[in-house]
């Protein structure tokens, strides 16, 4: 038995993507009045993220966070709950008021790598097809919010038991897109 929980999601091995898959609804987990977000593309870059910023459902070791471009998403139902966790972070980090979860993050600094991408978190679907998570990212951070250092080989072990490679920064694929992005403002 595999006692390390690392997301809900991910734990007990997850689906593959789906092909014709479209987008769906994103849920806030309140009982009433949900907080409903629509996507209307499908997400990407899905990863495992053990940054102390990103919401996380209750005992999960990371969250489970994508991109979706900012045009296809939108606020359908009870935009009057949301909040902006903080406002001086790179990405704000869109929240419901009453139970926390927060449904969508975006940046506004046009000069971000990622600007034009929101963050979400596709578990909040009951929506299937989503893309499905292909690594975990800042993986060292966890021990910076209460995790033994002692514990990490066997995270580590479990991540990729469930094929999913670890980084301690973001994967090589956004590393190289951030600092593409770079050298091209070093250039212009
Ligand atoms: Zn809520
Ligand atoms: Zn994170």
């Amino acid at each position: 038995m595999n006692t390390i929980k690392l997301h809900p999601s991910i734990d007990n091995g997850f689906p593959a993507t789906g092909n014709d898959f479209n987008g769906g609804v994103l849920n806030c987990q309140c009982k009433t009045d949900k907080v409903s977000v629509k996507l209307t593309a499908q997400t990407a870059h899905n990863h495992a993220c053990g940054c102390s910023k990103c919401w996380k459902p209750e005992g999960a070791l990371f969250s489970q966070v994508a991109v979706v471009p900012r045009e296809n998403v939108e606020v359908i139902a009870n935009q009057d709950k949301l909040e902006t966790i903080d406002e001086s972070a790179v990405i704000q980090r869109h929240a419901c008021s009453v139970c926390g979860t927060h449904m969508y993050g975006r940046i506004e600094n046009e000069s971000h790598p990622f600007y034009g991408l929101d963050f979400v978190h596709t578990e909040l679907s009951d929506d299937k097809g989503w893309s499905a998570p292909q690594f975990a990212a800042f993986v060292s951070s966890i021990i910076e919010t209460g995790t033994d250092p002692k514990d990490m080989n066997a995270i580590r072990e479990r991540f990729n038991q469930l094929g999913l490679p670890t980084y301690d920064c973001l994967s090589p694929a956004l590393m190289d897109a951030i600092a593409t992005h770079i050298a091209a403002q070093n250039k212009a």
